[in-house]
């Protein structure tokens, strides 16, 4: 059933409080949804969310296809649950929103997690622009922790920019890697170094649990370059072998660390106030660039001054100038 109106938002958010996992996963479609008309109930519910959200841990995971992140997220979610944790998984994967398909998040790769009624396991929205798709993360995020996941694993692929989205919106942000020493090490990236909390070699087993030691350590010597030194937290390089589940329990330990240490020095909040503000921004430039696309009198001056801009006849600041000019004075 879809949601239509402001009395089924107000249901919609009820059934969303008492965690019934139907109406989380209608509330989870109607934050996806990219319609005008359903962006405006979607913000009705948020409202009505809100207040019950904010609650849970965040975790970031990231690292190349291959690394085994849905294996550490099928095994240290099981671990979460057998804490008495209830664990939820959402997707950023700026792929699927290219290719309609998403290779993250999908229940089938983390069978035992998608079998729990402890757990829900949502796949990226696969339409949307990156940005499109990092809101509506945001926004499950709220429903996931209006319904009671005090775990909120948000899962992204290696490449780029999706990492610095997920950085923004989470407590602590987990890189995981492969051993990799020497030369390979250029192979990571500075910049997801520059973003990681905690850090993890997988397959960290035999007969390679010394050469992943090994890696760990000439990966923990690198990291030392690019943290400042009186920063609070050092990021720490660990191993783990999400297969065996060996060092899952040590590497939720140094996330809990994390967290007491941001909370302590201030930073926590601080890193939350500001994705506030972020989401806040983030929801004006949406909304008007939809609003600018939407006024008639844009659309019809667009196609010949994007020519224009092509092909050189009209200078790109005159064109800018001429589309705001018209947003300016569009009908409200
Ligand atoms: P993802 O693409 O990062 O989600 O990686 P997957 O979790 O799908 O894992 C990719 C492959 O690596 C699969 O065949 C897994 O079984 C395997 N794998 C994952 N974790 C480990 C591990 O700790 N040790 C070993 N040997 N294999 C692993």
């Amino acid at each position: 059933m879809n949601v239509q109106s402001a009395h089924e938002v107000v249901a919609l958010s009820q059934g969303v409080l008492a965690g019934d996992r139907a109406s989380v996963a209608r509330a989870v479609t109607l934050v996806e949804s990219t319609r005008s008309d359903h962006q405006v109930l979607a913000q009705h519910l948020l409202a009505l969310l809100l207040p019950h959200a904010g609650q849970a841990l965040r975790v970031g995971i990231t690292g190349v296809p291959g690394v085994g992140k849905s294996t550490l997220i099928d095994a240290l979610g099981m671990q979460l649950l057998a804490l008495g944790h209830r664990v939820a998984v959402l997707a950023v994967d700026p792929s699927s929103t290219r290719t309609g398909g998403s290779i993250l998040g999908d229940r089938t790769r983390m069978m035992r997690l998608a079998q729990s009624e402890r757990a829900f396991i949502r796949p990226s929205p696969t339409s949307g622009t990156l940005g499109g798709v990092a809101r509506a993360t945001r926004e499950a995020m709220v429903v996931m922790e209006a319904a009671g996941f005090d775990v909120v694993i948000v899962e992204t692929v290696g490449v780029g920019q999706s990492e610095i989205t997920v950085a923004g919106m989470v407590d602590c942000f987990l890189f995981l890697t492969l051993a990799r020493t020497g030369d390979q090490l250029q192979g990571i990236k500075k910049g997801v170094l520059e973003l990681a909390d905690v850090i993890a070699v997988n397959k960290a087993e035999e007969p390679h649990t010394a050469t992943a030691l090994a890696a760990a350590r000439e990966l923990q010597s690198a990291l030392h370059l690019v943290t400042p030194t009186d920063a609070p937290w050092q990021p720490p390089v660990q191993t783990c072998s999400a297969q065996e589940g060996t060092g899952l329990a040590e590497l939720w330990a140094t996330v809990l660390e994390h967290q007491v240490v941001m909370r302590s020095s201030g930073l926590r909040q601080a890193r939350r106030e500001s994705l506030g503000q972020k989401w806040m921004w983030a929801m004006v430039h949406d909304g008007l660039l939809a609003r600018l696309h939407a006024a008639p009198s844009i659309a019809a001056m667009l196609p010949d001054l994007e020519r224009g801009v092509a092909d050189g006849t009209v200078p790109v600041g005159e064109a800018a100038a001429r589309i705001l000019a018209a947003f300016s004075s569009a009908p409200k």
